[in-house]
């Protein structure tokens, strides 16, 4: 495991065979990934992979931002995000981070079906439109949209290949809205 390395959920930190599973991570078929975004660190008393948040300081959101967000359920007409992280400010979220993306709002072409274009658990690069009554995204720009999406069969990553995802495990195909740097995220730009 990188000791410091920072993280966003999904990134593999270890291995079931080196470490076991702490705080801010999950484990999956004998590989430890992060489940939110932060600093990879080892609990050396008990062998564990923990992933500290970046900082604590609460950050309010704001309509303009641009978030993370990691898709939840995928219904007919809407995506339930939950906000994970505003980019450009390492704290935390303060209050709701439950965002809503509409079919309307996922890309310029018309979507007819929001499980075209995501599925549960992509972390998502969005922009708030709204903050209150209800957190609002958009993912309507070439940078915005699936920075990163797991293979909905085993898991595992999936790779850029044209416009297409393929799965490097299984080589299933899926189709997303992607960013123009999916899968080359730029940690130094969270
Ligand atoms: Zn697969």
């Amino acid at each position: 495991m990188d000791k410091n390395k920072i993280v966003i959920p999904g990134d593999q930190v270890s291995t079931s065979e080196e470490l076991s599973s702490g705080d801010g991570t999950f484990e999956e078929d004998g590989i430890i990934r992060a489940s939110r975004i932060g600093t990879c660190v080892v609990d050396e008393k008990h062998r564990r992979a923990i992933i500290r948040p970046l900082t604590s300081i609460p950050v309010e959101l704001k309509k303009g931002d641009i978030v993370l967000a990691i898709a939840g359920s995928v219904r007919s007409n809407m995506i339930i995000a939950d906000v994970i992280h505003v980019i450009g400010k390492s704290r935390s979220i303060s209050g709701d981070t439950n965002g809503t993306l509409r079919v309307s709002e996922i890309s310029n072409g018309y979507v007819k079906d929001p499980s075209t274009e995501y599925a549960p658990r992509d972390v998502i690069r969005a922009k708030v439109t709204q903050v209150k009554p209800s957190i609002q995204l958009a993912t309507k720009d070439r940078d915005l949209g699936v920075i990163k999406a797991m293979c909905t069969k085993c898991r595992h990553p999936l790779i850029k290949k044209g416009n297409l995802l393929e799965c490097e495990n299984c080589r299933n195909t899926e189709k997303r809205k992607t960013t123009d740097d999916y899968g080359n995220f730029d940690i130094d730009k969270l």
